[in-house]
């Protein structure tokens, strides 16, 4: 996992990562959470390579292999009656 946490008090709280707080100060913990999901989500995302055309796009995570093009390509009824050529 991240090892992100949220703590805080009262009307402050922030999320933490081994003590050391890397997100501003949220007046109600629910902001300070969905902080944390955003962060966790922002480093699960990187730059890959599209497993089909090579073109570097964000990935969402180890699920997400092909760039938004070649994702909607799939759908696409040349690709569903296999007159395109996968690699
Ligand atoms: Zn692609």
């Amino acid at each position: 996992m991240s090892g992100l946490y949220v703590e805080g008090n009262w009307n402050s709280y922030a999320v933490y990562r081994k003590e050391v707080r890397v997100s501003k100060f949220h007046p109600d913990e629910s902001r300070a959470l969905d902080c944390m999901d955003r962060m966790n989500k922002e480093e699960r995302s990187r730059d890959r390579n599209c497993m089909c055309c090579r073109t570097v796009f964000r990935s969402e995570g180890n699920h997400n292999r092909l760039c938004n093009g070649c994702r909607t390509r799939n759908f696409d009824p040349a690709f569903l009656s296999g007159s395109a050529v996968v690699i």
